[in-house]
């Protein structure tokens, strides 16, 4: 069994990308620009938004966080995400989600310019992205192909299984790995809450990618001897002998699914930090654009 290491693979692509802003800085170009949009105090967001920020910092990029109270408005948030469509300087929007009832998720990724949308959430990045054309891709799935293609895991003509139909994971990475491309040309099964046979379903896959948000819910005897089992899942698990009062648990009962697999992620130290690289590249790739 492999490891498929998030940490190390995250830290070698955000080394890449501190030298590529280097670079840029010698020769008088613009440095990369994310803007990061909080909404409220939601534990989990201030965690995910601090570490992308952080992220930022480390490899060189510029990073602004604007925060807005809970109970904003639709209007005033879909104003500031107008106005960081044409602030020139700012390369990279994301909101992070959840957001609060009053506020229309959709029309706010749909108020992101598409070009600045490093999380590649609107309708435009997902719609050229099944056509298989350059996107923005979200950075979850785009996490995902950058661990199987930099661990050169062969993926053609490969059963991969997904389970879970988000639209932020689930739904991107089963049209990604069905794609003619390197990693990809998978046969893909999409399984989700009204999946019948889904045991049945899951032990049949080379490739099993976990993203449905149920705390070890992949079981060994749910997975094939050789199987490449990526577990997406982050689940704040309560946790009386930890300071914070949790723990972080994947979808995939690790221990026990671990020695069956060829290749594994670990949860934490897998996808989460992929997702967090992915989101840079996404940055640097938006800068490059706007330059053009
Ligand atoms: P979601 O919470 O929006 O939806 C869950 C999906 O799982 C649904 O499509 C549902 O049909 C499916 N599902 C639920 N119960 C099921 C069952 N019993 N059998 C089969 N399918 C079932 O999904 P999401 O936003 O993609 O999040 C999934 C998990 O991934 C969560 O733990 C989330 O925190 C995590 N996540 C991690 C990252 C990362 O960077 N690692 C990024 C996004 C989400």
């Amino acid at each position: 069994m492999t490891l498929l290491d998030g940490k190390k693979l995250s830290e070698q692509i955000q080394e890449e990308l501190r030298l590529k802003v280097l670079e840029r800085k010698n020769a008088g170009k613009k440095i990369p620009h994310l803007a990061a949009v909080l909404v409220g105090t939601n534990g989990a967001s201030e965690t995910y938004v601090a570490s992308k920020v952080k992220h930022c910092e480390k490899i060189g990029f510029k990073s602004t966080l604007i925060r807005f109270e809970e109970k904003v408005s639709e209007i005033d948030l879909l104003t500031e995400v107008n106005r960081l469509n044409h602030d020139t300087d700012v390369d990279g929007i994301l909101v992070q989600l959840p957001l609060p009832k009053q506020i229309d998720v959709e029309k706010v990724t749909e108020a992101i310019s598409p070009v600045k949308d490093v999380d590649g959430f609107s309708p435009v990045n997902i719609g050229k992205m099944v056509k298989g054309l350059p996107a923005h891709i979200a950075a979850t799935p785009y996490g995902i192909m950058l661990m199987l293609e930099r661990y050169k895991i062969e993926t053609s003509g490969k059963h991969c299984v997904v389970i879970g139909r988000s639209d932020i994971v689930g739904k991107p990475i089963s049209i990604l790995m069905a794609q003619n491309s390197i990693p990809g040309n998978c046969t893909v099964t999409l399984c989700h809450s009204r999946t019948k046979n889904l045991e049945e379903i899951s032990r049949s896959a080379d490739i099993l990618i976990a993203a449905l948000g149920k705390p070890e819910f992949v079981k060994a005897d749910m997975v094939k001897e050789g199987a490449v089992v990526i577990d997406v899942g982050i689940t704040r698990v309560p946790d009386e002998t930890k300071k914070s009062g949790f723990r972080i648990a994947g979808d995939v009962a690790f221990d026990k699914v671990a020695p069956k697999s060829s290749y594994i992620t670990p949860v934490p130290g897998g996808v989460g930090l992929m997702t967090i690289a992915a989101l840079m590249l996404n940055t640097m790739n938006a800068c490059e654009i706007r330059e053009k």
